[in-house]
């Protein structure tokens, strides 16, 4: 790779920890610390007067201010606000993603000087919505976006670079990412060939993560509590905060030892309950089985048998469950490789991504490709003619090789018709109500006097990145189109950029 003298920055924005890493110009990519001198930064923030105190600090807090905190933030990305108000506000979760990006920003800065382009990372089951609220939360938080990257790709990516798997004489492999973070679980498949790394399929669920592992000690603990002092600690969002963090920690001395205690304190009462691993194992049983269930189903959607796979890779800090890999074993024969760095090879395959795409921009050949495809299909809003009820058609299935382009022809129902609302879905569900809807495209401004039946034809584009653009062709009028894509739930620029101003200390007030 051919370097510029920009930093090569990538960044795992994590639902429960966060990493930055950096490719140098020898071509070494390394994590990098934060202000605290670790390599991972909780994603938590406190709030106080509306700023925002990210990271270790944070996470401490959360026994005693439980209700200025915000823990989690990643899982309500595509929302228009945050579950929980905080300090009597309600932020939009790409905001408080974007005051922990700053936190990662400046502290990456004290290391390698001003960082403004980055490579973000997003579960490859991140629909369309919530990736575009990711490169918002980037821009609010300062940064120049230059991609976002999935992150079962780029932790593939880390591992292929650094085993030197990259180049014209590597031999095919396709590997089998199981990536189980702290909020998120996906698993995609790969094939590395030369320079090349392609999605074959991916799959996932963007609520399922170490967090509801954790949520299951915390029920577990909680109602033994109950049981024997009639008080619930789940009742105070402070204890309920304490016992979780209690709790998040026995779960990881589960990985490494038979059984772990946990002390529980609330009005008074205070108690130490031990929990053996396999106590665990049964209470999260069904949590296991949803992420083996979802792998099988992308290994058939990529056609492919478990002698196909040359490696299992795990990534996230949850894949050292002892369960996980016990599970994969089983239903593979295969012994799971977790070589890679569970917490850091994330962040690393987006510095390396960042790179690629800085050198490829000071005008040098690519060092490699990325070939991608779509997690969710999109379709658009019609009539069903039989039931006359509203009805997906799908336009893109999952899984379709990226860059795709689409064209879908609508007509106008009658003469001088000036304008078209299409609406934008994704999912795999042929009811409405189970997509996500991403917005709707209004096209407002035909020329006058079109007969009725004139054909208008709406472009869908899934960009490599998996974002949506869409263009409108009228072909029997020669006129310019333009149209409107109006999402849901996302900030309009004003807003992005106030937030921009405000996150980086530049304005006195916040955007509310
Ligand atoms: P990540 O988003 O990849 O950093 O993963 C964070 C999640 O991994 C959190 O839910 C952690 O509790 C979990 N985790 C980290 N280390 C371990 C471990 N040794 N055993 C079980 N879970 C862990």
């Amino acid at each position: 790779m051919n370097y510029s003298n920009i930093p090569a920055i990538g960044i795992d924005l994590g639902t429960t920890f966060s990493a930055v890493a950096r490719l140098d110009a020898s071509g070494t990519v390394s994590t990098l610390l934060n202000a605290e001198g670790d390599r991972i930064t909780p994603s938590v923030a406190l709030f106080e007067g509306g700023q925002a105190i990210v990271g270790k600090e944070a996470l401490k807090a959360i026994s005693t201010e439980a209700n200025s905190i915000a823990l989690c933030a990643k899982r309500d990305m595509g929302s228009k606000v945050f579950h929980q108000a905080i300090e009597n506000k309600q932020y939009p979760p790409e905001v408080i993603e974007a005051f922990i990006l700053n936190k990662l920003r400046r502290d990456a800065e004290d290391q390698v000087g001003p960082v403004s382009k980055v490579v973000i990372t997003v579960p490859a089951y991140f629909d369309e919505v919530r990736r575009k609220a990711t490169q918002d939360a980037g821009y609010m938080a300062g940064f120049e976006v230059l991609d976002i990257i999935n992150e079962p790709t780029a932790a593939a990516l880390a591992f292929g670079y650094q085993h030197g798997m990259l180049g014209e004489n590597s031999k095919p492999e396709n590997v089998l990412v199981y990536d189980l973070g702290g909020g998120t679980f996906d698993v995609t498949i790969m094939r590395m060939c030369g320079n090349e790394f392609t999605t074959l399929a991916t799959d996932g669920d963007v609520q399922l993560g170490g967090f509801d592992w954790d949520n299951r000690l915390v029920d577990h603990v909680a109602d033994k509590f109950v049981s024997e002092f009639y008080a619930d600690p789940r009742e105070d969002v402070c204890a309920r905060g304490k016992l979780w963090r209690e709790c998040e920690d026995a779960k990881r001395t589960l990985s490494a030892r038979a059984k772990a205690a946990i002390t529980c304190d609330y009005q008074g009462f205070s108690r130490r309950i031990e929990v053996t691993r396999e106590e665990f194992i049964q209470m999260t049983q069904d949590l296991v089985d949803r992420t083996r269930f979802t792998t099988v189903q992308t290994l058939h959607a990529a056609g492919l048998e478990w002698s196909d796979i040359s490696r299992i890779l795990l990534v996230g800090g949850s894949s050292r469950m002892p369960m996980v890999r016990d599970m994969l074993r089983q239903v593979s024969g295969q012994e799971p490789d977790a070589s890679a760095a569970a917490d850091e090879a994330v962040a690393m395959g987006a510095a390396i991504h960042a790179g690629n795409i800085l050198s490829l921009n000071a005008g040098n050949p690519p060092s490699f490709q990325i070939r991608n495809v779509n997690s969710h299909s999109l379709g658009v809003i019609g009539m069903d003619p039989a039931t006359r009820l509203p009805r997906v058609g799908v336009l893109i299935p999952r899984n379709t090789k990226l860059p795709v382009r689409i064209r879908r022809k609508f007509k106008t129902q009658k003469a001088n018709q000036r304008s078209l609302l299409v609406q934008v879905v994704e999912g795999e569900s042929s009811s409405p109500d189970n997509c996500t809807f991403i917005g709707n495209c209004k096209i407002p401004n035909f020329p006058p006097n079109l007969p009725a039946g004139t054909e208008v034809h709406v472009i869908f584009q899934y960009m490599p990145d998996g974002r949506l653009k869409v263009d409108v062709q009228i072909p029997d009028a020669n006129a310019e189109v333009s149209q409107e894509f109006n999402r849901e739930n996302n900030l309009s620029k004003t807003l992005l950029d106030g937030w921009r101003q405000y996150i980086s200390g530049e304005a006195p007030t916040d955007y509310q």
